[in-house]
């Protein structure tokens, strides 16, 4: 192990530029990365306040302990910073650090140690023998592709290789900037380890059993592959089109397009499998530090399960210290950060999941070496693969059950609220499908109120769960045979916080002036409030106070005449 951090260091030495005496001939000689790559790596120094306006121009990678800001930039981006005037130094690029021979075949019941990166058409064979091998328990397939058209390859692992009523979903996906490499490896060292040890390890059978899991080693092949298919010299944060995919979702605060793009491919094709699933926790993924990075990023309030986030990332951080060196994963509070008090960013996956899903996902900074090395891939599995396992357990806790009709017995879609305590959409919904609702939560006490289109609102009071445990609450509603179908959102406004605190908030994201009429129904269909408005882009916020509706849910209907869109929103009374 001290052997695997002295080469570390090694690679981490940086080729220094000196900001502005530099930039003219780098413009000349070695600035070849905005004709190859379209991006730059760099530092520079500023305070706080200026960085939260920085991050809407750059890609933030990090805040340093040593008080040094690391970015990337695109071509314009890079322009746009430089007007600034503030002093960088120039970073040679992390995807050029080193240029491993990639393995053209692997035979995947013959790899024990993965410490190696294979050639795109290698990963792709790599992914399809696990379903060879396994067919009982793993389907491999893509979820879309890439702007370049390469496959984002999952495979989902059960115990009958899908899902099964009552099984929570978790997903782990890794690299989504394309130069953060570890993981990539790593998941696909995770997928073999729970295929080949699913009969031997109870702990792992009961994991294959009970969740269904999905996992993608590679969200940015692209970027990984930016020099070729049979090389990862070259490889960039940024996708093809050299957009940081991880600012390219839409977000809760700053609305559906944060970093002025247009969703990308691959964004789309997450964006779906999130919409075309349920999945309860889930993961990303990076290099670049060592810290489990849990949500908000994008506002300063916390989670309201701050807690449970803290005690997991905890959980992780503590295991992997007992098994990796010392000194490894132990940035900001010993390994564990909430993600804003470390720096804010918009768009990330990581809040997308948790706002617009309801699920729990947290970003994984698993390397300050952003592309690892082979020869320490296997250190870094055996650091790191036994809170790979205890993070999956977590979603077999909590608090769960199914929601039905009280009289057909038919599946309800409720929303199961967590009284005083959610926030920020932190409820959870049961699953059309099978009507089976996950709250994973700290131990406690605590009321659910539950509601549905249709049917009369329920509370379930003192359900009390301890840690490490599941509570079963299996809950009937009662149908009132009034209420209003659910439609779904527009990308032109959003309405929140959700559940809300004290002011409702309409605002809009869109560019061109529209007349929109604001209607506020109760469950029951009848109306509350109504008003007609102009938003543009200088007047893009409406606020309606909270304490002029007395229900505990309305539905916001927003018209402006080519669409309408509905918000459910919690009052939390
Ligand atoms: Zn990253």
């Amino acid at each position: 192990m001290i052997k695997s951090l002295l080469v570390g260091n090694i690679f981490l030495v940086l080729i220094l530029y000196n900001g502005f005496s530099q930039e003219n001939k780098l413009n000349v000689s070695g600035f070849e990365s905005f004709k190859n790559g379209g991006e730059v790596y760099f530092r520079f120094k500023t305070n706080l306040q200026n960085l939260s306006k920085i991050n809407a121009i750059i890609s933030i990678d990090r805040v340093g302990t040593d008080e040094w800001v690391y970015a990337y930039a695109n071509k314009n981006q890079f322009d746009t910073f430089n007007k600034l005037n503030i002093k960088k130094e120039l970073l040679q690029h992390p995807g050029t650090l080193i240029d491993p021979v990639l393995k053209k075949s692997v035979n995947t019941k013959e790899m024990d140690d993965w410490d190696f990166y294979p050639t795109y058409d290698a990963y792709i064979d790599i992914m399809q023998q696990f379903e060879i091998e396994y067919p009982n328990l793993c389907t491999v397939f893509s979820i879309g592709q890439s702007e370049e058209g390469r496959e984002l390859m999952v495979a989902r692992i059960s115990d009958n290789a899908s899902w099964d009523a009552g099984e929570a979903q978790f997903l782990y996906t890794s690299s989504m900037h394309g130069d953060e490499t570890a993981g990539f490896i790593l998941y696909m060292h995770l997928i073999d380890y729970l295929l080949s040890n699913y009969n031997s390890d109870p702990f792992v059978k009961n994991l294959v059993d009970n969740l269904d899991i999905w996992i993608n080693p590679l969200a940015n092949p692209d970027g990984l592959y930016a020099g070729g298919n049979n090389t990862i010299y070259g490889a960039t944060r940024f996708n093809a089109n050299f957009v940081d995919l991880n600012r390219n979702f839409p977000d809760p605060e700053n609305g559906p397009h944060p970093d002025g793009k247009a969703w990308q491919a691959e964004t789309v094709a997450f964006m779906e499998l999130a919409e075309n699933n349920r999945f309860v926790m889930s993961s990303n993924c990076h290099s670049g530090a060592e810290v489990f990075n849990y949500p908000w990023d994008t506002w300063e309030q916390l989670h309201a399960d701050n807690d449970w986030w803290y005690y997991l990332g905890r959980q992780w951080a503590d295991t992997v210290h007992i098994y990796g060196p010392v000194g490894y994963f132990n940035d900001l509070d010993n390994g564990v950060t909430n993600g804003y008090q470390w720096y804010t960013t918009n768009g990330n996956r990581q809040d997308y999941m948790n706002y617009f899903h309801h699920c729990r996902e947290f970003i994984l900074e698993i390397s300050n070496i952003k592309i690892l090395p082979e020869n320490m891939l296997p250190d870094y599995w055996e650091y790191n693969y036994r809170s790979f396992l205890n993070y999956m357990q977590q979603a077999l806790y909590g608090i769960r059950g199914t929601v039905t009709d009280s009289v057909t017995g038919q599946v309800v879609s409720a929303s199961i609220l967590i009284e005083g305590h959610d926030l920020d959409n932190s409820w959870v919904g049961s699953n059309p499908v099978d009507g089976w609702y996950f709250r994973p939560i700290l131990q406690g006490t605590y009321n659910l109120s539950l509601f549905a289109p249709g049917y009369t609102p329920k509370t379930i009071n003192n359900v009390e769960i301890s840690n490490q445990q599941a509570v079963i609450r299996n809950i009937q509603l009662v149908y009132s045979g009034v209420g209003i179908e659910e439609n779904f959102v527009s990308e032109n406004f959003s309405v929140g916080p959700n559940p809300v605190k004290d002011n409702i908030y309409v605002k809009f994201f869109g560019k061109e002036e529209v007349t929109c009429k604001i209607e506020v129904v109760n469950m029951k269909g009848n109306l509350l409030y109504e008003n007609i408005l102009i938003f543009n882009e200088s007047n893009s916020t409406y606020t309606i106070n909270k304490e002029a509706f007395k229900d505990k849910f309305i539905i916001i209907k927003l018209s402006t005449g080519d669409s309408d869109s509905y918000w459910k929103i919690i009052l939390n009374k």
